[in-house]
């Protein structure tokens, strides 16, 4: 008889000693009964003896050993965080697991069925097969070249099922059954299943290298639909499928492009590069040179992003580059079936490629040998709840774990990182011009809305400037960083705001819908007849939204064809794709966007951006919001002129001499940053100081004071070097009836900070708190 130490996702600070008579290793999944439920556990220790008397220890349930268990790496990486975040091992172990291997029912990874010829049919003459069958010749093509899976079938056509049967019928194809099968295979064939890719994009030869250096010195004849024309190996290279290629542009690196990767290749072991690359620098381009030297290693690379729409481009654009390596990519449109299904993947050390958002940190890899974080400066990083980590941060120190190199791009690094990578601790790496000759940096100007006349939010410059495009047959884009109509509605006689009444904000005004609407608590009501307050039926909207800058400029242009991106629009699961293909269609002439619009998107056709009521983040209480619009602001800057079009942003602001918007229009961001660093140096902020934010919330103002000024006196009381400010209200000081307030403390030390939490987190356990909510949060970016 062995005792075993489980993690269950309960919030305590301790691990739960079991009996178990079988083997069992640490790491692996066990069924347990807890407070007479049955509950998931990791094994985090085999022990041969327990401190609890015999009698209170309860035999295991079960050993799960459907799965492996999770590697000693991957359960050190969860013990850092734990400590690190003060957040309790057990629920930090078992948030970082795919939710279907939270569960204690066993997994039964379905074998793949997939499709492939029989002898008989492998014998078959297909120049001689009756040509009116047609979608049976195709699949019996692609069958001769590739297995095709159930879903890839279905990518073919709605009646390829059909076809398949017949097929099958025959005696020409069979099923078999595979543990999986590489999802490149999948993707490419569902890229040529519509048979209808550009002609120029298939051929027939094999560029073996993805990144398309010579190996083959001649020109290509590529064989064409219906046409030949002469193809030159080093602007290309291709998927497999069917014997045919299906090609991406491929560049010769820059020289600046070819320094990041010799410097980042030359890497022994742990190194922390910060890759400073304006938009449309190349870094992409950078990032498939690092894999590809990892990847002919045998190793895994991970690549974090943000958490945009963006991971399936991302991950067709890496399949496109690695047709022979199978990807993983875990963001949240997923099913918990797949996901956990591409975690063991990569487990297995399968999916050499990992492309995920933050989640994807934890992802067990046997080989890893790169990480990659792109748009590292981004806020998705950071979890708002429960386990409050930074995946940045994270990823740093598990590349310092594994002894691995990690690279953090952006064309605007955060702060933080860009002090490390002035003091040394980080390599900088930069890229200050864009990678294609052609493409110039837009040219920024602003429009000062205190000097002119505004129709509805927007400047007759910037209309002109819009018109001109729609004559040119050029896309514009309108960034306003705010979703609806208006963000209040008023009562012209008696002074009346739409408020919240379960939060200290207002309800945004949703004309389409006919809604007012909380942004914080989600509540919503009937736009009011009239107001609630006096009766007067003239209730007006203030400010400007998305649908608002929508309905103006339909009315200015009635031939434009608007499209408004933001996250009322791209609700449906598949909105986004649908817009995204109408805009690259050039089936949209005016976008009008939030952020979501500003990030990763190439759009060729798009020449001006106008920027519409920014200046709010400039005088904000929250010290990081002017760091994040420049960051921003600089990102859809970059949308304007990708391509050999130039490019011209219009900023409607009424303090054009700010210093982010002089930055902005030089295109400077290190003397942007110059500026916001003396700043916060002077105030005392990061990156010159460490924080941590002790949040409460309650029904009760009074309790929430309470808990706080208890909690602020043992912090006093403990005599550590660090600043403890006073209890203050929070940025939001009430969301769904909850009041909220805060407690920062800091300090110059990170060391001091940690050892200050860990003296004063037992004292925080023991302050009555029963009606409250509480929660730590260390490095906090939002307030
Ligand atoms: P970033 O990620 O830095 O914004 P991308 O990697 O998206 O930049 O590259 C911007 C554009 O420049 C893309 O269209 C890309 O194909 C092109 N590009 C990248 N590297 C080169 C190069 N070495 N020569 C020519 N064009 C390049
Ligand atoms: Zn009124
Ligand atoms: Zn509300």
């Amino acid at each position: 008889m062995k005792f075993i130490r489980v993690a269950l996702d309960v919030p305590l600070d301790t691990l739960f000693d079991y009996s178990v008579a079988e083997p069992v290793a640490v790491g692996q999944r066990v069924r347990v009964s807890f407070r007479r439920k049955a509950c998931l556990g990791i094994v985090l220790a085999v022990v041969e003896s327990s401190d609890l008397p015999p009698e209170k220890i309860k035999p295991v349930l079960a050993v799960l050993s459907d799965v492996p268990p999770l590697p000693a790496d991957l359960l050190r990486l969860l013990r850092f965080c734990s400590e690190y975040y003060q957040h309790p091992l057990g629920m930090t172990v078992l948030s970082a697991l795919p939710a279907r291997l939270r569960s204690t029912t066993p997994l039964t990874v379905k074998p793949s069925v997939y499709y492939g010829l029989t002898p008989s049919g492998l014998a078959l003459d297909l120049t001689a097969f009756p040509k009116r069958r047609a979608l049976q010749l195709r699949i019996l093509n692609y069958l001769n070249n590739q297995q095709l899976t159930k879903e890839s079938l279905r990518g073919i056509s709605a009646s390829a099922p059909a076809a398949i049967k017949e097929l099958i019928d025959s005696g020409w194809v069979e099923t078999k059954s595979a543990e999986a099968i590489t999802p490149n295979t999948e993707s490419s064939l569902a890229a040529l299943s519509a048979n209808d890719l550009p002609d120029q994009k298939l051929a027939l030869f094999n560029p073996d290298n993805p990144l398309g250096k010579l190996e083959h010195r001649e020109p290509f004849v590529v064989s064409l639909s219906n046409q030949e024309r002469p193809f030159d190996p080093l602007r290309a290279n291709g998927v497999k499928a069917n014997g045919l290629f299906r090609f991406n542009a491929v560049h010769v690196l820059t020289q600046a492009q070819q320094a990041v990767v010799a410097a980042v290749d030359a890497a022994l072991g742990f190194r922390c590069f910060l890759l400073h690359g304006i938009t449309g620098s190349g870094k992409t381009e950078v990032y498939v040179h690092l894999m590809w030297q990892i990847l002919q290693q045998g190793k895994q690379v991970l690549l974090l992003v943000p958490e945009i729409n963006l991971t399936p481009q991302l991950e067709h654009y890496f399949h496109t580059r690695f047709p022979d390596t199978e990807l993983a990519s875990l963001h949240s449109g997923l099913n918990d079936g797949e996901r956990a299904k591409k975690w063991l993947r990569a487990q297995a050390g399968q999916a050499r490629i990992v492309l995920g958002t933050r989640l994807s940190v934890f992802t067990p890899l046997p080989h890893l040998g790169l990480i990659l974080v792109d748009e590292e400066h981004d806020a998705s990083f950071k979890q708002q709840d429960g386990l409050r980590y930074s995946a940045r941060d994270v990823a740093i120190f598990r590349a310092n774990q594994c002894g691995v190199p990690i690279v953090l791009g952006s064309a605007t690094p955060s702060l933080e990182s860009y002090f490390n990578a002035q003091s040394g601790r980080y390599q900088l790496l930069k890229l200050t011009q864009r990678a294609s000759a052609q493409a110039q940096l837009p040219q920024v100007r602003c429009v000062n809305i205190k000097q002119v006349p505004l129709t509805d939010g927007l400047s007759a410059e910037l209309l002109a400037a819009i018109s001109e495009r729609l004559l040119r047959q050029e896309q514009s884009l309108i960034f306003i960083n705010r979703r609806g109509y208006a963000p209040v509605l008023m009562c012209t006689a008696c002074g009346w705001v739409s408020n919240c009444t379960h939060c200290a904000g207002k309800l945004v005004l949703h004309l389409p819908e006919r809604r007012l609407r909380c942004h914080h608590c989600g509540d919503q009501q009937r736009v009011p007849r009239a107001c609630p307050s006096c009766g007067n039926a003239d209730l007006q909207p203030v400010g400007t939204g998305t649908q608002r800058i929508e309905e103006t400029l339909q009315a200015q242009f009635p031939q434009a064809r608007i499209l408004r991106v933001d996250r009322d629009s791209t609700r449906n699961k598949n909105a986004w794709q649908t817009m995204r293909q109408q805009i690259e269609a050039n089936a949209v002439d005016i976008l009008i966007g939030t952020q979501m619009l500003a990030k990763g998107h190439d759009f060729p056709n798009l020449t001006l951006v106008g920027v519409v009521n920014p200046d709010g983040a400039l005088y904000s209480a929250d010290f990081r919001a002017s760091e994040r619009l420049f960051a921003q602001l600089a990102q859809v800057s970059g949308r304007a002129g990708r391509a050999d079009k130039a490019g011209e942003v219009l900023l409607q602001t009424a303090f054009p001499e700010h210093p982010l918007y002089r930055a902005l229009r030089a295109h400077d961001y290190d003397l942007w940053v110059k500026t916001l660093l003396s700043e916060r140096e002077q105030a005392g902020f990061p990156p010159f100081v460490f924080q941590l934010l002790l949040r409460a919330e309650g029904l009760q103002e009074h309790e929430v004071y309470a808990f706080l000024q208890h909690a602020r006196a043992a912090a006093v009381q403990l005599a550590f070097e660090v600043e403890i400010y006073g209890v203050v209200a929070a940025s939001l000081p009430k969301r769904a009836n909850y009041l909220r307030a805060q407690l920062l403390i800091q300090s110059q030390s990170r060391k001091v900070l940690q050892q200050f939490l860990r003296a004063w987190r037992p004292y925080l356990a023991q302050i009555p708190a029963k009606k409250l909510r509480w929660s730590l949060d260390i490095d906090p970016l939002e307030f």
